[in-house]
């Protein structure tokens, strides 16, 4: 099909969180909606066997990077949101405010159409209790976490939450697929996108291989939504150069003590917590299935401790990174962990063990590095503008890729917001501006800007 003929009045290139509102929000409006998908849109089973091809698959979804720290993504429809813990951190405010972007409006109309609530005491997991009533007791600031999470339909005594949920209980990106889809939406799966046409300086279709061919879809508008390792490496494809360097992946690992009688094991993760704001750390319980369990007790050689599971407490420490690495292609992604970024992990392990310790737990000890929230890779003020948009006519990202600095949090409500924003800019509909945005809004100076003026 030439681009004269496009049946779509818009293409989206990945379905998580990001593209998954564009999508939701233009079809809603009546725009005829293409998403792109590279993974499956298999129904979720909840298992471990579904989820490993997903999100742990070495060079696809499991990026090993220095120090043998692994970075998870799902590939599938609904992208990372398919595995993620569903917490609902509230979005950075102010410092998106200083690029010139406000989406409290829009993270407002989020909040009205998914849950996030903070857990009720029923379905808090025993490890979760634990971790909170102990940290409560040593003087912590601890407040439960508001979650992406229809507590209705959540069992208690489940643990496949980080399997994707089968009960339809955890929010995820594809639940608003679905909508766009029953809004007329079309989706291909299997479709991995190369890269962006450009001619004459617009962005008039994709380029995509899907079951051994080579594909073009062509629309007036692309919104490319492929993660924080996706977007940047078909930004790069498309003549965008400078993509994929700094970014942040907020590092963790898991503090682990044996707790008896707390008859752990089963709940969802992340419903409790502590934050440090200032020294970028984060602190939270952390129910894991066995098997996971398993696999970093043998990465770290705590053979004893790997079969030992019902009695045993997890705690998460996430912590905010320094922008560094480069995205080198989509099987391939080179970032080391800083003195201070370790330096914040071991505060946080401190922390953890004090909270285990008086809880009662023998035997404290630390996993080693995983990270899953990649991201500023196209970063807002370097290669997109306030409204998202590339240097050129018609191109957007709307993902964790443009984050412009390092958050250290789970960033799910803010993607929400700049999706609904973003969609708003499109449909030529009012949203909040900020006139006094500060220098780093570069809407008027975007690397290429200036050959276009010539
Ligand atoms: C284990 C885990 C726990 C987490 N817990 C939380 C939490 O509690 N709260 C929170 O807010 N966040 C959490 N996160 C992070 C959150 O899931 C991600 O930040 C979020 O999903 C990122 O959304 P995104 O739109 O940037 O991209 P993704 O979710 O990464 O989606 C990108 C999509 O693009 C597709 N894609 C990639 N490349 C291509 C291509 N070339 N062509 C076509 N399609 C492509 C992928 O298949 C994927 O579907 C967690 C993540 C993980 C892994």
């Amino acid at each position: 099909m030439e681009p004269g003929n496009s049946k779509f009045d818009v293409i989206v290139v990945g379905s998580g969180p990001g593209g998954a509102t564009v999508a939701r929000e233009m079809s809603l409006k009546g725009k005829s909606v293409l998403i792109l998908e590279w993974g499956d849109n298999d129904p979720v089973k909840g298992t471990v066997t579904q989820m490993v091809p997903r999100a742990l698959v070495p060079g696809k979804s499991m990026l090993l990077t220095g120090q043998a720290l692994g970075m998870v993504r799902g590939i599938t429809t609904g992208g990372s949101s398919m595995y993620y813990c569903a917490t609902a951190f509230d979005p950075p405010m102010a410092m998106l405010k200083t690029y010139g972007i406000d989406i409290s409006l829009e993270v407002n109309e989020v909040r009205q159409e998914v849950p996030n609530m903070p857990l009720s005491d029923e379905l808090m997991s025993p490890a979760g209790s634990c971790f909170e009533q102990s940290a409560l007791e040593l003087g912590y600031d601890c407040q439960r976490l508001k979650k992406l999470v229809f507590q209705d339909k959540c069992e208690p005594d489940c643990q496949r939450c980080l399997y994707g949920c089968p009960q339809g209980a955890k929010w995820n990106a594809r639940n608003f697929v679905d909508e766009a889809m029953q809004n007329g939406a079309e989706m291909i799966n299997g479709a991995k996108v190369n890269k962006v046409i450009i001619e004459n300086r617009q962005a008039v279709g994709v380029e995509y291989k899907h079951k051994k061919g080579i594909h073009r879809a062509f629309a007036p508008t692309i919104v490319v939504a492929a993660g924080g390792i996706g977007s940047p490496v078909i930004l790069n494809n498309s003549g965008i150069r400078g993509v994929g360097r700094d970014f942040f992946f907020d590092p963790l690992i898991f503090v682990l003590g044996r707790v008896d009688g707390v008859r752990s094991g089963r709940g969802l993760s992340m419903c409790a917590g502590v934050h440090f704001p200032e020294e970028g750390i984060v602190m939270t319980d952390f129910n894991m299935p066995h098997i996971m369990k398993i696999l970093f007790d043998l990465e770290v050689f705590r053979f004893g401790q790997a079969f030992s599971y019902s009695n045993v407490v997890p705690i998460m420490i996430k912590v905010r990174d320094s922008l560094a690495g480069r995205v080198i292609n989509d099987h391939l992604i080179w970032k080391g962990l800083t003195k201070a970024d370790k330096q914040k992990l071991n505060k946080g392990f401190t922390h953890a063990k004090k909270i285990l310790e008086n809880a009662g737990a023998k035997n404290v000890y630390k996993s080693w590095y995983l990270a899953a929230h990649p991201g500023g890779t196209v970063k807002i003020g370097e290669h997109v503008d306030a409204d998202l948009k590339t240097k050129f006519d018609n191109l957007y990202v709307c993902d964790c890729s443009v984050m412009p600095e390092e958050c250290g949090l789970p960033p799910t409500m803010t993607l929400l917001g700049l999706g609904k924003r973003l969609a708003k800019h499109l449909l030529g509909e009012k949203r909040v501006t900020i006139n006094q945005a500060s220098d780093k809004t570069v809407a008027n100076n975007l690397p290429g800007d200036e050959e276009k003026a010539a």
